[in-house]
């Protein structure tokens, strides 16, 4: 595997894959990397023959200076990981690499899609998340982009950006990996004590009823038995919502959209767990 820390090594390297016709896939991490992480590296060798990890802990994403000082960095396993799975390149930038002094970054309008759920929780995290994932693909160019489903409302926000700005990179959507119970896997779920660990199950539990409710009762009844459920447990909920899975706004009922998507952010030991589910899909 290539480890390249400059834009400029990197790009040099791609000229010359992008001269071969080869086709580049992109998976932006931050690192501290788990079977989620690494299962879209392997989906990206499904239609890239180049595939270009980067970890950076981007801190224009972080509302705190202590969550971005704490985020793990665990960097040697991490290269391990990668390595093992065959990995082409990780892209390894400092902060002064990515954002240099002279660096404009283009500030784009989400028309609302970063005010509701995270957005809600964390101001100006969608901007930051934006304006690193544009850096990158000013970098790279590649053909490919692969995000998590983990992240639902940060991919329909690369999904809008990179329609509105008719960026020529495909967005991949990758399901979510889950731990053996149920659990979305990510990397604050070490942050877990062994009780907490155990009542974190119960959220994918909620989700994954509330999609067979779905498929035979109304958005209504889906919506209170899944409150009902996080309330009888006492689980302590930042939000629970049921939106169409484009625009990210709150619907009441199925056929209001073409993608359903419940979101869901629960705090267990006081750790932000994010999960989702797709409810309803027409193609
Ligand atoms: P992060 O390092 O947290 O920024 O995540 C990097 C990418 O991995 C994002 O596109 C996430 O959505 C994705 N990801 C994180 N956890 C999972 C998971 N459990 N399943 C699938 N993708 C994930």
């Amino acid at each position: 595997m290539y480890i390249f820390k400059t834009v400029s090594d990197l790009q040099q390297y791609l000229h010359t894959q992008k001269k071969q016709a080869k086709r580049i896939g992109f998976v932006p991490t931050m690192g501290a990397l788990h079977r989620g992480h690494l299962n879209l590296v392997e989906r990206a060798f499904d239609d890239s023959d180049v595939v270009v990890c980067s970890i950076f802990v981007n801190p224009t994403q972080f509302g705190e200076a202590n969550d971005l000082d704490n985020y793990p960095r665990p960097i040697e396993s991490d290269i391990q990981k990668l390595e093992q799975l065959g990995c082409t390149v990780l892209f390894l930038p400092a902060v002064s690499e990515m954002y240099p002094k002279d660096l404009v970054s283009p500030s784009v309008d989400l028309k609302g899609l970063d005010s509701s759920m995270e957005g809600a929780h964390r101001p100006g995290h969608f901007a930051g998340v934006v304006q690193v994932i544009l850096r990158f693909l000013e970098i790279l160019q590649p053909d490919f982009l692969y995000m998590g489903q983990k992240d639902y409302q940060q991919f329909a926000v690369i999904k809008y950006v990179l329609h509105l700005l008719q960026l020529k990179t495909q967005l991949v959507c990758v399901p979510i990996v889950r731990e053996e119970d149920g659990l979305a896997m990510s990397s604050r779920n070490i942050r877990l004590s062994p009780a907490g660990r155990q009542r974190a199950r119960l959220i994918s539990q909620m989700l994954f009823k509330a999609k067979e409710y779905a498929a035979t009762k109304s958005l209504e009844e889906v919506k209170k038995y899944a409150l009902t459920f996080l309330d009888q447990h006492q689980l302590e909920v930042d939000y629970f919502t049921i939106i169409d899975g484009d625009s990210l706004e709150n619907i009441d009922s199925f056929d209001k959209a073409t993608t359903v998507t419940a979101c869901t952010t629960v705090r267990i030991d006081g750790v932000r767990l994010l999960d989702n589910i797709i409810l309803r899909e027409s193609i």
